[in-house]
């Protein structure tokens, strides 16, 4: 299995010279299975540019659209994904369903008139709607897929892939929970406050995680559903994972802030376990295992 990152940022889109290194398009990636399979997981700004390539490449083609949820930086390519719009494109759109909300409702609201100049009517590709409401695991075309809910706005989930003893997990929009106004965060109160989520991502090859604050900028962003860099090195040492990826980064961390996020990352994680490699995730990075 392969990923290709086309978006990692957080929150909005950011332009410009400063950002060109990890690139200013919101989360999208494309998973490629061993058997020729197509995932798209999040539809941020950077669907677009996967877009463009999917249609300069192939006149026709069945993917699958796995989404972890709907806030704005994850949707917000759907109306510019040209594929979309081509008869002879076939999309399955899986999507964690709620009492709020389907898959289709998310196309809806934002593809209504109040916001876009057209509605999903004149799509011409064949979409398959395929919302799940349970957690748990699910074979998908020779892929394992687990699935996890996450500390953030309701209805946020994680996915692992699982390929031949191989495995990713896809953890953004996650906050590690350790009741950071009145505690440091120490790896016994990470563990007890987040021990599902740290089991879920045990052992993983990779580990893609949100990675929105430094540690020491925290205190004001308590609750907002997003990780410092030393809550996560704890994470991550905990569940033992073998390559701990930065992604969502935020929207004011320049290219040179996001290396100093790194740098101060890598030495955090020295704290904790000898064998994490920890790696800045930018676009168009593709990691195979
Ligand atoms: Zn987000
Ligand atoms: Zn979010």
């Amino acid at each position: 299995m392969e990923i290709t990152f086309w978006g990692t940022r957080g929150s909005i889109p950011v332009p410009g010279n400063e950002y060109a290194k990890y690139g200013g398009n919101t989360p999208c990636l494309e998973l490629r299975t061993a058997s020729g399979e197509t995932i798209i997981i999040d539809a941020g700004s950077g669907l677009r540019e996967l877009g463009n390539k999917i249609v300069s490449d192939v006149k026709s083609g069945k993917y699958s659209l796995l989404m972890s949820h709907t806030h704005w930086d994850h949707i917000q390519g759907i109306p510019f994904f040209k594929p979309f719009y081509i008869k002879g494109f076939e999309f399955d759109i899986f999507f964690p369903e709620s009492e709020e909300q389907c898959a289709e409702d998310m196309i809806d609201v934002q593809m209504q008139p109040l916001y876009f100049p057209v509605t999903k009517d004149v799509f011409g590709s064949q979409i398959n709607y395929k919302d799940f409401k349970d957690i748990g695991i699910f074979d998908f075309k020779n892929l394992e897929v687990s699935i996890a809910k996450v500390h953030h706005s309701k209805n946020t989930h994680s996915y692992k892939f699982t390929e031949n003893g191989k495995s990713i997990v896809y953890m953004t929009d996650n906050e590690i929970m350790y009741n950071a106004a009145d505690h440091e965060p120490e790896p016994e109160i990470i563990y007890k406050n987040n021990s599902d989520l740290i089991e879920f991502c045990r052992d993983a090859d990779y580990l893609i995680h949100d990675s929105m604050y430094f540690f020491n900028d925290f205190k004001n962003k308590i609750g907002w559903g997003h990780s410092n860099n030393k809550s996560l090195s704890i994470f991550a040492s905990l569940a033992n994972v073998k390559n701990l990826l930065l992604f969502h980064y935020d929207p004011d961390h320049n290219d040179e802030t996001v290396d100093r996020l790194a740098a101060e990352t890598k030495m955090f994680l020295k704290e904790y376990s000898d064998n994490i490699k920890c790696i800045a995730s930018k676009e168009g990075m593709t990691i195979k295992i």
